[in-house]
């Protein structure tokens, strides 16, 4: 199968992986032998030469055992590790996403490990990663060579990290998606409907529609999010607020800064 994916043209794999053994993986995935049938591709990708990237989803079942599944991870060779933080929504809904506790501490292991390791490590749904990145260039002029934000975009991050990201993308804001039926959202974590590129222009819809235009304006973010003065390059996970709370515009839970400072207090009267 992965050589005539080869001959076909596939010039990089992704397979998931979501546990640190069988037992762990297999469960997470419901599926017997999901675990070694992942094991059994990624050995062919490396026989073929065919670059490997991991997708790992973090939540509070997993979140604990970040040596054990970078370990396995770093093992198989990757070039790309695409890290997922819970959304609970779909079939997603019944998991119990990280706490903000164990969110501090996955950063702070990615963190390290981004400066270290030979493949690049993108971060998905947890936007309070450049707040942490952020804090850490702060305390120290340490720059991670191999790490990458979600929907990362080129022209704003550079090798200096996110130190030089003005405007950080997240749902509506530098990035939307588009399922298979040509519907148009946010974020593939956001449910809400904005069009479908059968009937709208995808750019007008992202220029246009309500829910985009207001997810682009920090004013309307609110609880710790609005009054955070990270909130332009994090603005804290709207997918996330969504499903948590049926707001989008709400603070991100999976959050535990406390904003120094109210930013909306000189610029915005309630
Ligand atoms: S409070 Fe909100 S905007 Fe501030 S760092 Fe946390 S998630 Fe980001």
């Amino acid at each position: 199968m992965t050589a005539s994916l080869r001959a076909a043209g596939l010039d990089q794999m992704a397979l998931s992986l979501d546990g640190w053994d069988e037992p762990s993986h297999d469960g997470f995935r419901r599926v017997d032998g999901s675990f070694a049938r992942t094991m059994a591709a990624a050995a062919w990708a490396r026989e073929l030469g065919l670059p490997l990237q991991i997708d790992t989803v973090f939540g509070a079942w997993n979140a604990g055992r970040f040596p054990e599944l970078a370990a396995l991870v770093e093992s198989l060779g990757v070039v790309f590790w695409e890290v997922f933080f819970l959304v609970p929504t779909g079939r997603g809904a019944e998991l119990d996403g990280c706490t903000a506790e164990q969110c501090e501490r996955l950063f702070a292991d990615l963190y390290e490990m981004s400066r270290r390791a030979p493949f690049i490590i993108k971060i998905t749904e947890a936007p309070h990663y450049r707040r942490f990145v952020q804090q850490q260039a702060g305390h120290s002029d340490a720059r991670p060579p191999a790490m990458r934000d979600v929907h990362r975009h080129a022209a704003a991050t550079t090798d200096a990290g996110l130190r030089v990201t003005r405007q950080g993308v997240n749902s509506g804001k530098g990035f939307c998606f588009v399922d298979h039926v040509g519907d148009i959202y946010p974020s593939g974590f956001l449910p809400m409907l904005a069009g479908n590129v059968r009937r709208d222009a995808i750019a007008d819809t992202y220029r246009t529609a309500p829910i985009f235009v207001a997810l682009r304006d920090p004013d309307r973010l609110k609880g710790r999010c609005g009054a955070c003065e990270y909130r332009e390059i994090c603005g804290g996970s709207r997918s996330r607020a969504f499903a948590l709370t049926g707001d989008p515009f709400a603070e991100d839970g999976s959050c535990g800064y406390v904003p120094d400072t109210d930013v909306t207090a000189s610029t915005v009267s309630h």
